[in-house]
This record gives structure tokens, sequence and C-alpha cells, in this order.
């Protein structure tokens, strides 16, 4: 068996469902466990959804389900040709549900809400392909991931509990394939012991895959996506990116660690636990090669990647007394950090100084200067740039340098990071 991941842009509207069919068309003979986002941008409609809901303002709950419904039926009456199909009658049934929730629901637990309502885009858009793949003669089972991927009570983060996880799959998926070759099932959504809805984080649907890759011990997964594969920088920032043609589970681990957005972090490790190797290819062009991500890490080296992260801002933290950074201290600065809820992108110390490296939009530059002044001097230089080089050398290093003063940086054997500044001309 293959999983397929398709994400919320590779099923935006009735044209990308089509050419969803095609894809599946060229795999005829296989068997399939596709997973799907949802449909474009709804998982950000969903949030709002939730937020007028919490706010307890029916109107916006109202005026948005409305508006969500009549973007989901523009697609489907652009699909389906008969307008009997039982597809008007499930979406008509799920969104009937979510406005009947306004009334009934509690609203003690913003978290729990939040998954109840949000992991309805991923309901809806799975019905619609299902539907629509079945219309156009192909044999799909749309099956529940409500009923397969079982996680804790961590609302909008669950954690998945693999054991019970892997008998689900084994007692409710796998034996359907004996009638259908292709089952279709939500990424992004699970369900814990009570049976109620959890998430699995934003962008999760990646991480759906390799959950049911590693439940079912697939073949392989394959994530379809509008970039040709994995490519060494963002095109965002860089030109000239190359496609990188395989690369280990470790390197896509690194390279998601530093922040190449291209998978989801935690996609790989129930990969490469099993040896199922996946692959990055593009939608646009179903036949092209793509990326393969696998055990071998042979050609890791052969291209540097670069991963850039703009907007940090840069602190130092002296203590006023003299005394040298030791871990007395350092206990004491992270303890301070975490009441900031920072997130630290890289850090570095000396003798009297510690330096951390965060998200310029997520931190209060004040926040921060109040709960370190009493005991360290503190200062900080912001509109920076972090700068991840993987398999670098110094020519790659002069290329990202050109114009830009480095503030700091460190090596390692197979990876440099420096933060840098735009030189300020005049
Ligand atoms: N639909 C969810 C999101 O947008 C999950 C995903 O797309 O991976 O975050
Ligand atoms: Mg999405």
């Amino acid at each position: 068996m293959k999983v397929f991941k398709f994400g919320g842009a590779s099923v935006k509207d009735a044209k990308s469902i089509r050419n969803v069919a095609n894809i599946v068309s060229l795999f005829q003979g296989d068997k399939l466990g596709i997973v799907i986002s949802a449909m474009g941008k709804t998982t950000n409609a969903m949030e709002l959804i939730t937020d007028a809901f919490m706010k307890n303002d029916k109107p916006k709950f109202e005026e948005l389900v409305a508006e969500r419904k009549q973007f989901h039926l523009a697609i489907m009456n652009e699909l389906f040709l008969d307008a009997t199909n039982e597809i008007y009658l499930k979406v008509n049934t799920i969104f009937n549900d979510l406005t009947a929730r306004f009334e009934s629901a509690s609203r003690n637990n913003y978290n729990f809400e939040y998954d109840q309502i949000v992991g309805t885009g991923e309901v809806l858009s799975t019905n619609i392909v299902s539907s629509f793949l079945n219309q156009e003669g192909f044999k799909s089972n749309w099956t529940d991931a409500r009923q397969l991927i079982r996680t804790n009570n961590t609302h909008r983060e669950a954690e998945i509990d693999w054991e019970t996880t892997t008998l689900l799959f084994q007692s409710n998926f796998q034996p359907n394939y004996k009638d259908f070759d292709i089952q279709i099932t939500q990424g992004f959504i699970g369900h814990n012991e009570a049976g109620n809805t959890t998430t699995l984080g934003r962008e999760g649907s990646d991480f759906s895959a390799g959950i049911i890759a590693y439940c079912c011990e697939a073949e392989s997964v394959t994530i379809w996506k509008d970039v040709p594969g994995m490519l060494n920088a963002d095109p965002k920032w860089f030109d000239n990116t190359i496609k990188l043609e395989s690369i280990s589970f470790r390197e896509a681990i690194e390279l998601s660690y530093y922040g190449a957005s291209v998978i989801h972090p935690k996609t790989v490790k129930p990969l490469q636990n099993k040896k199922i190797p996946l692959y990055v290819k593009s939608f646009i062009d179903p036949k092209a090669e793509g990326t393969v991500i696998q055990s071998s890490m042979a050609q890791d080296h052969l291209i540097p990647s670069f991963i850039f992260k703009m907007n940090q801002i840069l602190f130092s933290f002296t203590p006023k007394d003299f005394s040298f950074i030791v871990e007395e201290n350092l206990s004491d600065i992270f303890n301070r950090l975490s009441k900031a809820n920072a997130k630290i992108n890289l850090m570095q110390n000396s003798a009297l100084q510690f330096s951390i490296l965060l998200d310029e939009e997520k931190v209060n530059v004040q926040e921060i200067l109040d709960l370190f002044n009493d005991t360290y001097q503190v200062r900080f230089n912001s509109a920076l740039e972090l700068v991840t080089v993987r398999h670098y050398d110094q020519a790659t290093l002069d290329r990202v340098t050109v114009d830009k003063d480095i503030i700091l940086q460190q090596k390692t054997r197979e990876t440099a990071r420096l933060i840098v500044k735009q030189k300020i001309t005049v």
C-alpha cells in the first residue's frame, strides 16, 4: 500500500480536485491510502468561526459558516454532474451540525472547542474528494480518522497513542482493502479515548500520512506539493535554487529543525523507524522525479542547503555583579526566559555574557527587559537574519554574506549558522 497526502493547495478548487483524480489514475493497480487536508484556506476560516463561537457572537458565527458553506457548494457545483448526488446531503448535515453547535455546546475550554470545530474542514474535503472519485469511476472508501488515530487529551497538540492507533488501523482500515483499492481519510485530526476530536497541530496532515504509513507498514509515502520537490533553499529568499534528488531521514530532520518548511517536522521519525521512503513530488508535474527521503546518507553532502529566518532579535545578558556565566545563572536565565515563553533559535555564551536569538514578532522586548533588569544588564539588536547552511564551504558562506555584517557565527563540521545584518549604505 502507498500513502498519498494532498494538502490544502492541492484541493483548493474544482480544477485542483480534478487534478487529484488524474494523479490517482496514474496508480491503477496500487492500493492507496489518501490523506487530505482542508480545502484552500478553510482551516484559517474555521479558526475565525471558533473565535466567533467562543465570543458568543452569533451574527458573526452564522455569517462565517454561511460563507464557508458557499465556498464548498460552489466547488461541488462544478464537480458533480447530478444535483441529487448524496454528497449534497452529507455536506448539508455537516454544516447543520456545526450551526447547531452554537446553541448546544458549552464554552469552557477554548482548545477543546477549537478541535471540535476546526476539524470540520477535513471532514468536508475528504467527503467531497471521495464522492468525486466515485463519480469518476474509482472505488474509494471514506474513512474517519476520528476512529483510527488515537491520541491523548492535549487538544490542539495531541500526542499519538501508537499502540492503540496501530490496532485500530489493523481492525478498521486495512481489511477494507479487500473491497476497495482506495481509502481516503482526514489529515490533522484524531480522537481521544472519550471519542472527542483532537488535532495534531497546524500543518499536521503530513504527520497524519506518516502515522498511517507507520501503522500499516506502507511501502512509501508521497506528499504532493506545488513545488518540484525539496529545494536547497526557499525560492522566496534565494534564486537559483536546486532540487535535492535524495536525502537521508536524518538530513530531513535536521533541515526541518533549522526551519525548512517543506514537510512537517514530526513526519519523518515514524517513517525513519520503519524505513519507509518519503517522496515529495509536484502535483503540477506528477510524473517528474521529485525528492526521495530515505535511509542512505550518500547524497546528503552533495548540495549545500540554506535556511533563512528573517526578523530576528539578539538579546545579550551580562550579570551586573560581573559574575561568570556558569550553570547557576544559566538556569536562572532559562527560568526567566520560560516566563516570557521564549523559543530560542540560537544561543551562545562567553565568560560574562549569554546571548539568545528569538523571532522578533514573538517577543515583547519590554517584558524581557522587565524580567532581567534587576540582575542583568540587557542589550538587544534587532532586524537581524539567521542563516543556516548545511554542508557549507567558504564560497557558499561568502555568497550569503554579501552586503551583510556578520554579528555572530557558529560552525560545526556540517552546519554553519550566521547571524547577519544588512549593511547600511549611505
Ligand atoms: N488543515 C490543517 C492546517 O491547515 C492541517 C494541514 O493542512 O496540514 O493546518
Ligand atoms: Mg491546510
